[in-house]
């Protein structure tokens, strides 16, 4: 079967290691193009990826958020979810920078 985002590559069953915000889910069996190496789940599959990151309290906290103006400064609300699930308290400094077009939050 050749890979619908390439259209070069032929798909093999392969095992891949899942990951959903640096966090292991776990190894899954996955059809994945010789070429991009990009990967394709059966519906199954993504079920039990989803249980998965269910399991380790990280589904669904990939969340849009808008950034509003303060004096000179833009301000992000970061979302309940994510602020419960890194435990993330008012007055606490975390190290901010860019990364490509991400911005990184590190909270130690
Ligand atoms: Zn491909």
């Amino acid at each position: 079967m050749k890979c619908p985002i390439c259209e070069k590559g032929n798909l093999e069953k392969q095992e891949i290691k899942e990951y959903m915000f640096g966090v292991y889910l776990g190894k899954f069996s996955a059809e994945v193009c010789t070429n991009c190496n990009e990967s394709f789940t059966d519906s199954e599959t993504t079920k039990k990826i989803e249980e998965s990151a269910k399991k380790e309290g990280i589904w669904g906290l990939g969340l849009t958020t808008k950034i509003t103006k303060a004096g000179n400064s833009s301000v992000i609300r970061i979302p309940k979810k994510i602020v419960k699930y890194l435990k993330l308290k008012e007055g606490k400094e975390v190290y901010i920078h860019p990364d490509g077009n991400k911005i990184i939050i590190e909270s130690s």
